[in-house]
């Protein structure tokens, strides 16, 4: 299966023959966006895991990993999740922590949309952190949430070409 990932697929909109993603991952919570670019430097800290939003709104990037049949390692959507202070700033005083990913996982909530899901912005998540240098993995916990049920049951190649023809034509689905 590994073999047909790496020869792409044939795309049922354009024809044409894609790379097949295995991740697909956003840059920035969606809070950001609602921030003017010329208020991003008195309202906005934000680096490539963490981010604040005007001193009081807290972000951090994680992955949501989704078991693909037949395969060892994951699909991933990379997105970001709003914490409490507490939990930012925890997470912070551990970053370099050798077995901090031994702490319970904590709660937060998805600050981005992903539209082949239909609305996904706040739903909760239980964060587990991971070793020192890996993202957190987040897992949603609405049970009957298409991409919570993904994750628990896992998904098929087919699915991944269906999600990948999506990303590339998104507007002609
Ligand atoms: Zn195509």
């Amino acid at each position: 299966m590994a073999s047909a990932v790496s020869s792409g697929f044939v795309c049922h909109i354009c024809g044409e023959r894609h790379v097949l993603p295995l991740s697909y991952s956003v840059n920035g919570p969606e809070a950001v966006m609602a921030i003017p670019p010329e208020e991003f430097e008195s309202r906005l800290t934000i680096t490539r895991d963490q981010c604040v939003v005007d001193g009081k709104d807290f972000y951090l990037r994680g992955r949501i990993p989704i078991p693909i049949h037949g395969m060892d390692e994951p699909f991933i959507w990379g997105v970001w999740a709003e914490v409490s202070p507490k939990n930012f700033l925890h997470t912070a005083e551990l970053w370099n922590t050798e077995g901090r990913e031994q702490g319970p996982p904590f709660t937060g909530y998805l600050n981005n949309q992903l539209p082949i899901y239909g609305d996904t912005l706040n739903l909760e998540v239980g964060i587990q952190t991971q070793p020192v240098g890996r993202r957190p993995s987040f897992f949603v916990k609405d049970a009957e949430h298409l991409i919570a049920r993904e994750q628990r049951d896992g998904i098929s190649l087919a699915r991944i070409e269906q999600i990948a023809e999506f990303m590339y034509h998104p507007a002609a689905s």
